[in-house]
């Protein structure tokens, strides 16, 4: 350990993953609700929360993962002025309703900004959004992306009753990190494959306990979650993507934290 007993790869490579948004596909407070989470996000704010984003930053990159409806705002709120690239997980109105606001952005930036989406997802993007290769560089990978020092590395997850979306697992100095919002029922192979020694895992959570009947659900509860993470073993987990049936001021096991709009995580 370094001098002030800092790991030293922090200190000369320090990674940090901001949470722009970590709420769920309709955000909390719901407009319709008058829940106890809904009502407590209408005042003191705790568990307000935007749609969910993550900037990832390391010496010389910044990049963008996903692209929520409250994207200027949240960018603005951390005063934003450039991302590098942007990887989205798939083309539902949470992860890239935001992407009509980078649209418009980078006409005022020299530089044409690259958006990684994934296989099918990729052409769900453009059928909705069918102008955006006339400011943007829309790549399509369907294997690794190697981007400025790190390694960003898409894989397919069930997401119930919506078909599929899509992770990253990305290798930047060091650091091994899996984003993973939207995702049910993901099998034990890919959980081995996918989800190994990692220093963080960011893992969608739409409830503490969802009772809704299996065929309508599409994403993780907390309990589920916590057999995936008992089998994945990351180092450090950050449930994110949290709807109103997640009150963040309940506990976690250790290792385990709810993400907020705002919350930096150094690696
Ligand atoms: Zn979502
Ligand atoms: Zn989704």
């Amino acid at each position: 350990m370094a001098a002030g007993g800092q790991d030293p790869r922090t200190v000369m490579n320090p990674v940090l993953l901001t949470f722009l948004g970590s709420g769920d596909s309709q955000g909390v407070p719901r407009w319709w609700c008058d829940c106890e989470v809904c009502a407590e996000a209408r005042t003191t704010g705790f568990n307000r929360r935007a749609r969910p984003a993550v900037l990832l930053e390391w010496p010389g990159a910044r990049v963008l993962l996903d692209a929520p409806p409250e994207l200027r705002e949240r960018l603005v709120a951390h005063d934003i002025r450039s991302l590098d690239a942007v990887f989205l997980t798939h083309s539902h109105n949470d992860h890239v309703g935001g992407i009509v606001d980078l649209y418009d952005f980078v006409r005022w930036t020299a530089a044409p900004l690259r958006v990684h989406v994934p296989s099918r997802s990729h052409d769900m993007l453009l059928e909705r959004y069918p102008w955006l290769p006339a400011r943007m560089a829309i790549e399509r990978p369907d294997g690794p992306v190697d981007f400025a020092g790190a390694r960003f590395e898409p894989f397919e997850v069930p997401h119930g009753a919506n078909g599929f979306a899509y992770a990253y697992r990305i290798e930047v100095a060091g650091r091994r990190i899996v984003y993973m919002p939207d995702s049910l029922d993901v099998p034990d192979a890919l959980v081995d494959e996918r989800l190994r020694d990692l220093d963080v895992l960011v893992l969608g959570t739409s409830f503490w306990e969802e009772r809704a009947d299996r065929s309508l659900r599409s994403v993780l509860d907390v309990q589920e979650a916590l057999r995936l993470t008992a089998r994945a073993r990351p180092r450090r987990t950050v449930f994110t993507h949290l709807g109103h049936g997640v009150d963040r001021r309940r506990t976690l096991p250790a290792c385990h934290e709810f993400a907020f709009d705002g919350l930096a995580v150094e690696l």
